[in-house]
């Protein structure tokens, strides 16, 4: 039997206009059978034409898409697992200290915040990955099994690297120039990774073929960075792009250390390096690209690649602030992501979207050269469905689209006043926070509701987390932990010289 029911708000935004803006069908309703909007209207006639669905929602909610973080790591923050704010390639050493969590609990984790914000989708790119193969797709299959069982969407990717794991420098180099009491415990931790880029690919192969019947779930590619792989692999990864029409997603231009290793290394900037192996067009999307220059952009816009902003992300590992109005001049699709975590160290996609509308207002008089509530709520859905396998599936809420949705209580956001003349999408957009939230729907399904998680008890997999937290450090964590504070001051030397 199919699953059906209606979903009814005082002010739905469907799908923005030709003009970039989101008009309201008020009290309206849409109508989903087994996840897919079959019917939008008004309310009175959707309740009429399908009179025994169910009906979410009242004549005082406002209905949006769900939003999709279209870049995200982990669950437990780089904060919670002792490593502080620092500029990128100091912090990414300091990370070595970061513990084993399991991969199940530490998605749930991010799972729960991000819903309880409204996001239905995300673009999960698993990052340093340790061990064997075999422990990565152990690691997959429970990520993607916690995704699966909070009921959210995911777009799965592994961040492959098979260079520079610790510097934007050879690593038998950078050890070379070590104190050599230190040399062996780097080359140790060297050692770990195990897995090579053709076992990535083939994992790649394997769990889409898995996944192959799962609406929920999609997988993509994402060599890591420009410093992080040789050509070969990122030729590697454009020609399986290409062969299985599969996004990838590539962390680039995200801090000046980038774009002058690009420079040097190539002659080029990193992004026209990385597009003349391949990787440039609708199937990619840049994570990042805070240092992308004039002739980038044209390129990047030119060739209908996309940009992934990472607000939060850039401001506290000092990357600097991306030219997101260079990109809005352009064209460019732009999809907003949370990274490791928002500015309040969570992951609260009304904040970061908040700080994306705020962090761009540059000086001046005209009204459209900075972003508006909409342009945001644009990046935050439709842009981040455009990086995601789902497309134009995902991001709005046309017929033949997911059922993927959030409402919010529109008396608690206007209230106790709210004068006319602000709109209702700028009103939410500027003031909405979590608590605002009603009911988050994904696939059809309420998966969250009234601050409740309807598929799983999130009480006891907190604590769960916090009892596997409680365990002793390994000899492994304790080595990682002594690394990540003794290589810093060598680190900071090679990006010195
Ligand atoms: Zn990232």
């Amino acid at each position: 039997m199919s699953q059906t029911s209606i979903i009814r708000g005082s002010h739905l935004f469907t799908v923005p206009g030709p003009d970039g803006r989101w008009a309201a069908l008020e009290n309206g309703a849409i109508f989903q059978r087994d996840g897919i909007v079959e019917d939008i209207g008004a309310y009175s006639a959707i309740l009429a034409a399908h009179p025994d669905a169910p009906v979410v929602g009242s004549d005082r909610s406002i209905v949006l898409p769900g939003f999709i973080n279209g870049h995200h790591h982990v669950g437990l923050t780089p904060t919670q697992l002792g490593s502080p704010d620092l500029p990128l390639e100091l912090w990414l050493i300091h990370r070595l200290r970061a513990r084993y969590v399991d991969p199940y609990l530490d998605t749930l984790y991010s799972a729960f915040e991000m819903l309880a914000s409204g996001v239905t989708t995300v673009q999960h790119i698993r990052a340093g990955t340790i061990g064997s193969i075999q422990q990565s797709e152990a690691a997959a299959r429970e990520i993607l099994r916690a995704y699966q069982d909070v009921g959210m969407r995911v777009s799965l990717s592994f961040s492959v690297r098979d260079q520079n794991r610790l510097v934007y420098g050879d690593d038998a180099a950078f050890v070379a120039s070590l104190p050599e009491e230190l040399q062996s415990k780097t080359n140790w931790h060297l050692s770990r990774f195990e897995a090579s880029v053709d076992e990535y690919i083939e994992l790649f192969h394997t769990l889409r073929a898995d996944y192959s019947g799962a609406r929920l779930v999609e997988l993509q590619l994402a060599p890591a960075n420009l410093h992080w792989c040789s050509d070969g692999t990122l030729r590697k990864f454009a020609d399986v792009s290409e062969k299985y029409d599969v996004p990838i997603h590539i962390h680039l231009l995200e801090t000046k250390y980038q774009k002058d290793y690009g420079l040097k290394r190539t002659g080029r900037s990193a992004f026209e390096h990385v597009a003349s192996l391949g990787i440039a067009g609708s199937r990619v999307t840049i994570g990042h690209g805070v240092w992308t220059t004039e002739s980038d952009l044209d390129l990047i816009a030119d060739s209908g690649t996309h940009l992934c902003h990472n607000c939060s992300s850039n401001f506290r590992l000092r990357s600097g602030i991306a030219p997101v109005n260079e990109f809005r001049s352009r064209g460019i699709n732009i999809a907003l992501g949370v990274d490791e975590a928002g500015i309040n160290d969570n992951r609260d996609m009304l904040q970061e979207m908040r700080l994306v509308l705020n962090a761009h207002r540059k000086q001046g008089m005209d009204t459209s050269d900075v972003p508006t509530p909409a342009e945001v709520l644009t990046m935050a859905t439709i842009g981040g469905a455009r990086t995601t396998p789902f497309g134009e599936n995902l991001g709005s809420l046309k017929v033949g689209c997911c059922a993927d949705l959030v409402t919010f209580d529109w008396d608690r956001i206007s209230y106790p006043y709210l004068d006319d003349n602000t709109p209702v999408l700028d009103a939410l957009i500027r003031r909405a926070t979590p608590r605002d939230i009603q009911l988050v729907m994904v696939n059809g399904k309420v998966v969250y509701k009234d601050g409740v998680f309807t598929g799983i008890d999130q009480r006891d997999v907190l604590e769960k987390l916090s009892a596997h937290m409680q365990r002793p450090l390994t000899e492994a964590e304790q080595s990682g932990m002594m690394l990540g504070e003794a290589l810093l001051p060598y680190a900071r030397d090679f990006y010195r010289s």
